[in-house]
């Protein structure tokens, strides 16, 4: 059944230290709410948990970007939109790219935060691969004070987070990729835009002397959380183009996922999937040609 509006409660604070002092007063009572893309289906349900919301759009610490030369920091309230216009994204982080052109539709990435997109915790979400396979941190303020925690170690299980009641994610900070690299994202779907993933991978490999130093791999829809895949990073580091262990690693990535039946696929199916993008991720990078600063 349909929420009714009148039995919520609603706050807008205009800065950061009026937000934080709120959480801070009555830890858990008030819902924060950015874009309210995901909040809102709830509360059209009947379903959204906590009759307060603490409207944190306008806060303008949450806002703006920082760029220098070795990393790029998002405010929290980053729309998809606003990604996109974004040129540093274009050139260093292409496959961040890639998801927000994928999530939603125009309405969509007009309101949706990158915030909100990660504490919303779905693990079928379209930029948490993009963010582990570019080694992202997320910043977590609340009145106690700020910390810093690597992306990765973030999702600890489903919607379950290293988030305290009273802690707010401020920015998202994403190390800049130095000399020869290579990018990939496949989000798969029943549809190319407006669909959930079945399955969904980003990487993002660092190539010196055409050996592959360092392979990041981020997944989506195959385990209760967002992760990487440590096992099959671990099966191509250190190989040379011309001869990586792509059979090796569509093994290793198996040990990786944890899939699950749904609506959308079976396991099995995103098992086989999940292989099949690896491997073709893989032969992309044993074919590619780097140039020298540019993604
Ligand atoms: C029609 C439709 C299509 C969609 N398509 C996609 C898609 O293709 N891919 C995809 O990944 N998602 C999709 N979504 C989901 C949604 O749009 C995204 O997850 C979006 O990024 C959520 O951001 P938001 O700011 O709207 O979050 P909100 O709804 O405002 O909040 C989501 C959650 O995050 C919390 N939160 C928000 N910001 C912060 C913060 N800074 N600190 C702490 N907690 C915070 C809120 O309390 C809430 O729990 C879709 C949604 C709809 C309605």
């Amino acid at each position: 059944m349909r929420s009714f509006l009148p039995d919520y409660a609603i706050q807008a604070p205009g800065t950061l230290a009026e937000a934080l002092g709120i959480l801070a007063a009555e830890p858990g009572a008030w819902t924060p709410i950015a874009g309210g893309t995901d909040l809102m289906v709830l509360f059209n349900a009947g379903r959204l948990p906590g009759r307060r919301l603490l409207d944190i759009s306008r806060i303008y610490e949450l806002r703006g970007i920082e760029d220098d030369p070795s990393r790029l920091s998002l405010g929290s309230l980053i729309t998809y939109s606003e990604l996109l216009e974004q040129r540093a994204v274009h050139q260093f982080f292409p496959n961040l790219v890639k998801s927000a052109r994928a999530t939603g539709a125009l309405a969509i990435q007009n309101r949706g935060t990158l915030g909100g997109n990660i504490v919303n915790a779905s693990p079928a979400a379209d930029t948490p691969p993009s963010l582990l396979a570019y080694g992202a941190e997320v910043q977590l303020v609340s009145v106690r004070g700020s910390r810093w925690v690597p992306y990765d170690a973030f999702h600890l299980d489903y919607k379950k987070m290293d988030l305290a009641p009273d802690e707010l994610v401020a920015r998202i900070r994403l190390p800049k990729p130095q000399g020869l690299g290579f990018h990939f994202y496949r989000k798969v779907g029943t549809r190319q835009a407006q669909a959930i993933s079945k399955v969904c991978l980003a990487a993002y490999a660092r190539i010196e002397d055409r050996v592959v130093t360092e392979l990041r791999v981020g997944l989506g829809s195959v385990a209760p959380v967002p992760l990487r895949a440590r096992r099959a990073e671990a099966a191509v580091a250190g190989h040379p183009l011309e001869a990586l262990p792509i059979e090796e690693a569509r093994r290793a990535v198996l040990e990786d996922i944890s899939p699950i039946d749904d609506i959308r696929a079976s396991a099995h199916y995103r098992r086989v999937v999940t292989g099949n993008v690896l491997a073709q991720m893989l032969t992309e990078l044993g074919q590619s040609r780097f140039t020298p600063g540019h993604p």
